[in-house]
């Protein structure tokens, strides 16, 4: 079968795909809550009808997507038409990590199909039952040759990485994220890397905080903190802490009750190393709501922390998991002073009535992508790229983007033969001047 040219092929694969994890919606939930207990709402909202959404989107696009694009030719070629054509890469690897381990594998998958290249996936050996049902989904569609799945650990990533790839699409942390670069380098791979960072969230005099303390609960607590994108740390002005951190308390009884451990609302941490990792981040802070955890349920309720030193573990790393410091600041100074020690974050957050304070910060800060007055949301919008810089990331994703990053962008010009201008031609002999006035004009 020929994947590269047949896109009546790729859609016809894309449409089974759609049929069969409709079909298995119910099991890809439970798999989810069998991983790390995460609630069907979430599985829902996050990681199934998100695939299913982005699936829809690229088969009623991807014709339009594939079609060789014609762009304004440059007078000096004249008379020619000029054209983009997108040519698959060829085969590609994409890795996923656990945190959404259908969406993450999915996604990507999808559009490297769609764009006609041929695919191994390897999902995340921590989610055992949804990368189990991952394969069989993919079995089950498709052709080995074409997607395949292969299951394991870090063994097997560090196989799959040392042979030769056409892409590679790594989503997971920065420590490995440098592994994939340096083992894509030595065949000039080209990759993403989607990875993580330190996400801030700053709160202003003028933002409103009952509203603010919500969406934060929401963008924090979700999937357990356990997200790429969720908001790492507060920085909040000085005069309004007190009041923030009181909403904030209301917003996570209201959303979780007084008992964070019986709501099922409330996933878990995905395994005892991060587990340890997390709580040993909370035993010598000022815990000021939550800090309760139980190892055999894997569970760590929504924290609170108030104004750790900048050198305790907690503000050190990714924290990626459902623990908040709140630090205040005065100045803008001290803003600048906490946010540049990191490296660049993948996602950044402001709540903030302020127009020109919003402007300034969007303006001077670099970082992934980010919400004004909200959390984790632009991660919605297929028109916005997703994606990281620095650190947090190299290429970005989503909607069309996606299609675009598993495509090589190859420039044609088709040149007319009525019409040949001679002068580019040698002998040059008096042409410069006349070169130099036709140049100067275009
Ligand atoms: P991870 O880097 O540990 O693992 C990701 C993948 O790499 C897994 O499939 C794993 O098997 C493989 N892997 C792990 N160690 C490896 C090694 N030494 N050599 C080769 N392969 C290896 O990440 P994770 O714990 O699964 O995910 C959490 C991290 O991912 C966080 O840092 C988070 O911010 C980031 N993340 C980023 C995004 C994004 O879209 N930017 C999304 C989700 C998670």
């Amino acid at each position: 079968m020929d994947y590269v040219n047949d896109i009546g092929y790729r859609k016809e694969t894309l449409k089974k795909l759609l049929y069969n994890i409709q079909k298995s919606e119910d099991l890809i939930i439970q798999a989810l809550y069998d991983d790390f207990k995460k609630p069907a709402f979430e599985a829902v909202i996050t990681e199934t009808n998100y695939v299913i959404s982005e699936l829809k989107d690229t088969i009623k696009n991807i014709k339009k997507w594939a079609k060789p694009k014609r762009v304004f030719p440059s007078l000096v070629n004249f008379p020619s038409t000029d054209y983009i054509y997108k040519e698959p890469y060829g085969n590609v690897l994409v890795i996923a990590p656990w945190n959404y381990p259908f969406q993450l594998a999915l996604c990507p998958l999808i559009s490297a199909i769609a764009a006609g290249n041929k695919v191994t996936l390897k999902p995340s050996e921590l989610t055992p039952h949804t990368s189990a049902i991952i394969a069989e989904i993919i079995e089950k569609t498709f052709h080995i040759n074409h997607v395949e799945v292969v299951e394991g650990g870090i063994d097997i990533s560090n196989k799959l990485l040392a042979q030769r790839w056409d892409y590679i699409f790594f989503t997971g942390s920065v420590t490995v994220g440098k592994i994939v670069a340096k083992a894509a380098a030595e065949n000039l791979t080209p990759v993403t890397l989607e990875l993580g960072g330190k996400n801030p969230c700053i709160i202003d005099e003028t933002a409103n905080l009952k509203l603010a303390a919500k969406r934060i609960v929401w963008g924090k607590f979700i999937n357990a903190g356990q997200t790429c994108i969720a908001p790492d740390y507060i920085l909040i002005q000085k005069n309004m802490k007190i009041n923030f951190i009181k909403f904030l308390m209301e917003e996570i009884i209201n959303a979780y009750t007084k008992n964070t451990e019986k709501s099922p609302d409330f996933a878990r941490i995905i395994n005892t190393k991060n587990w340890l990792r997390l709580v040993s981040m909370i035993e010598s802070e000022k815990v000021i709501f939550g800090g309760q955890s139980d190892v055999n349920e894997l569970y760590i309720a929504p924290t609170l922390i108030e104004e750790p030193s900048l050198e305790s573990a907690v503000m050190k790393e990714e924290i990626f998991g459902p623990i908040l410091p709140i630090l205040m600041y005065e100045t803008e100074e001290d803003i600048k002073n906490i946010i540049t020690r990191y490296e660049k974050p993948l996602a950044f957050y402001i709540f903030s009535e302020n127009k020109s304070f919003t402007k300034k910060i969007i303006q001077t800060y670099s970082f992934g992508g980010g919400c004004i007055n909200d959390t984790i949301v632009h991660f919605s919008n297929k028109r916005l790229p997703f994606g990281g810089v620095g650190h947090s990331g190299i290429g970005a994703y989503h909607g069309q983007l996606s299609f675009d990053t598993f495509s090589h962008h190859k420039g044609v010009v088709k040149k007319a033969n009525w019409l040949d201008i001679p002068m580019r031609y040698a002998p040059y002999k008096d042409k410069l001047a006349s070169i130099k006035r036709v140049l100067d004009w275009l």
